[in-house]
C-alpha cells in the first residue's frame, strides 16, 4: 500500500510538473506565435504604407529602418546607385555627372529612376527568408534595377558633350528593341556636391526628354513622308530650286542662298533644301503634315520610364508663311530629342518604331529576376517601302550630302543634319540616325545648343559610333 501511494504520489507530481512544462511552452510558443503575428503585420505594412506616393509621403526619402534600399547597375553589373549605412550613394565624379538625369534622387523633390522606382528598390524579394530575418531584426533587402544603360557608353557620350562646349543632349539607342545605351544631359551636376535643390533650373533641366527644340532640318524626315504619301509620283517629280521661293510675298531661302537646281525629294533631302519642302508645303497644306506628325508621337503622350515633354505640333490652322516654315522644322514644332530618335530608329527598323526603355530587369537580393522588359512597338506608321527610299536619301546625306563631313565610311551611318535657327544669332546644331544602314545596331541622337550648324554635332556622332563597333 505505501508503495502504491508512494507511486500515486510520484505520479501526481510528475503529471503537475508535467503540465507545468506543457503550460510553459504553451505560453512561450503563445508569445512566440503573437511576436511573429505582430512582425508580419508590421512588416506588411511598412511594405505597403506610404511608398505608393512616391513623390510627396516622407517615408520614401527618410529610409525604411527595415528594408535597405536596392541597387541601381548598369548593364556591365557596374553599381551606380547603392545603399551604404542607410544613405544612398551615387558614383562620384564624371561617371557620376553622366548618369545624374537619369538616375536623379528622391526627396521632396525627387526625380529620375530613384524617385520613380522607390517602390520598387523596397520591394522585398525572397519574402520568406527575408521575413525570418526580419523577425531576429536583421535588415531585409530590397531589389535592384539593372539598366540598358552602358556606363562605358555613357561616360565617352558625356566627355564628348562636355568637351564640345555646349548645352545639349546625346542619345544612343537599339532600334531594332528600343534598348537606351547612352543617355545624357549637359550641363549636369556631380553628385559629390550636388546640394540636391532645384535652384539651377538649367542644370537640372534632362535636355534628352524634357528638352522641347526646334526640330530644323531634321522635321524634312516627317515632311518627306507626307510628301511620299500625298504625291504619288514624288520620285520622278521635279522642282527647280533657285535660292529661294517666295509665295505671296512669304520668302523662304535655302542655306547661303545656294540654288540646288533641278531636283527630286532625294536630292532635297541630301541637300536639305528649304525651298522644295516649302513648295511642297504649300501644295500640300498643314492638315497631312499634323496627321503625319501625330502618328510619330507628336502631341501625345510619350510612355518612358522617366517623365518625357509631349512633342508640339501646331493644332490651328496656319498661314502660308508659317506653313512653309513648318514643313523646313520651323515655325512652332517642338519635340524632345528622345522623340527624334524614336522616329529615325524606326526609318532603319523598316518602319517599326521599337519603345525606348532603360529598365532592363529587376533582381532580388539573391540576383534572381524578379521582372524583365520585354521590347515592345511604339507603332509601325512608317510603311516598309517610305524606310526603304527614307534609308536610300538619308545614306546619301552622309555619302555626299549635309553630312559628308563624316570621314570614315566603313561605319555606314545613315541620318538627317539639321540646323534650328532660334533668334538670328542662335542655331542648334542637330544629327539624328542610325549605323550602319543596312542592318542597323545603334540609332543616334546629337543636339548642341547655340552651335551655328551641324559640324560639331557630326564629329560626336561618329567619334560615339567608332566607340560603339569597340564593344
Ligand atoms: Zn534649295
Amino acid at each position: 500500500m505505501e508503495i502504491e501511494s508512494k507511486e500515486e504520489k510520484m505520479k501526481k507530481g510528475m503529471e503537475g510538473k508535467f503540465k507545468n512544462k506543457i503550460r510553459f511552452i504553451f505560453i512561450i510558443n503563445l508569445i512566440f506565435m503573437l511576436f511573429i503575428i505582430i512582425s508580419i503585420i508590421k512588416f506588411y505594412r511598412e511594405d505597403s504604407f506610404g511608398l505608393v506616393n512616391k513623390t510627396l509621403n516622407p517615408r520614401v526619402f527618410i529610409e525604411d529602418e527595415n528594408v535597405i534600399k536596392g541597387s541601381i547597375y548598369d548593364s556591365n553589373g557596374m553599381e551606380v546607385a547603392k545603399t551604404v549605412d542607410g544613405r544612398r550613394v551615387y558614383k562620384k565624379g564624371i561617371m557620376g555627372e553622366s548618369f545624374f538625369h537619369l538616375i536623379g534622387y528622391v526627396k521632396e523633390e525627387g526625380f529620375g529612376l530613384e524617385s520613380n522606382y522607390s517602390l520598387a528598390l523596397q520591394k522585398v524579394g525572397g519574402e520568406l527568408n527575408q521575413r525570418i530575418n526580419a523577425i531576429e531584426e536583421k535588415k531585409v533587402y530590397g531589389n535592384n534595377l539593372h539598366l540598358t544603360i552602358d556606363g562605358n557608353m555613357q561616360k565617352k557620350a558625356y566627355e564628348q558633350i562636355v568637351q564640345s562646349g555646349k548645352n545639349g543632349s546625346i542619345i544612343m539607342l537599339e532600334p531594332s528593341t528600343g534598348k537606351v545605351i547612352a543617355m545624357v544631359s549637359n550641363p549636369s551636376i556631380n553628385y559629390d556636391n550636388a546640394k540636391y535643390n532645384k535652384s539651377d533650373e538649367k542644370k537640372f533641366l534632362n535636355r534628352s526628354t524634357s528638352g522641347l527644340y526646334a526640330p530644323g532640318s531634321v522635321f524634312k524626315v516627317v515632311s518627306s513622308i507626307t510628301i511620299m504619301e500625298n504625291r504619288k509620283d514624288y520620285e520622278s517629280e521635279k522642282y527647280e530650286c533657285t535660292g529661294h521661293i517666295n509665295i505671296d510675298g512669304n520668302i523662304i531661302k535655302c542655306y547661303n542662298e545656294v540654288a540646288h537646281g533641278e531636283i527630286t525629294l532625294e536630292d532635297a533631302i541630301e541637300q536639305s533644301c528649304n525651298t522644295y519642302f516649302a513648295y511642297m508645303g504649300n501644295e500640300i497644306g498643314i492638315d497631312k503634315l499634323r496627321e503625319t506628325a501625330e502618328k510619330l508621337n507628336f502631341n501625345g503622350e510619350f510612355d518612358f520610364e522617366i517623365e518625357v515633354s509631349k512633342s508640339k505640333f501646331t493644332k490651328e490652322e496656319v498661314g502660308t508663311s508659317e506653313l512653309m516654315q513648318t514643313y523646313i522644322g520651323q515655325g512652332k514644332t517642338l519635340t524632345t530629342p528622345l522623340n527624334m530618335v524614336t522616329i529615325l530608329g524606326g526609318v532603319g527598323n523598316g518602319g517599326i518604331m521599337m519603345k525606348p526603355y532603360v529598365v532592363d530587369y529587376i533582381s532580388d537580393y539573391r540576383g534572381k529576376v524578379v521582372n524583365r522588359t520585354k521590347p515592345s512597338m511604339i507603332n509601325k506608321n512608317i510603311t516598309l517601302e517610305q524606310s526603304t527610299k527614307l534609308n536610300d536619301m538619308l545614306i546619301k546625306v552622309v555619302e555626299s550630302g549635309t553630312g559628308k563631313s563624316i570621314k570614315n565610311n566603313e561605319l555606314k551611318i545613315a541620318g538627317k543634319t539639321g540646323s534650328a535657327e532660334i533668334t538670328e544669332e542662335v542655331t542648334h546644331g542637330w544629327f539624328v540616325g542610325y549605323a550602319p544602314y543596312d542592318m542597323p545596331k545603334i540609332a543616334i541622337a546629337v543636339l548642341l545648343e547655340d552651335s551655328e550648324n551641324s559640324k560639331a554635332t557630326l564629329k560626336i556622332v561618329e567619334k560615339l559610333i567608332e566607340e560603339y563597333e569597340k564593344l
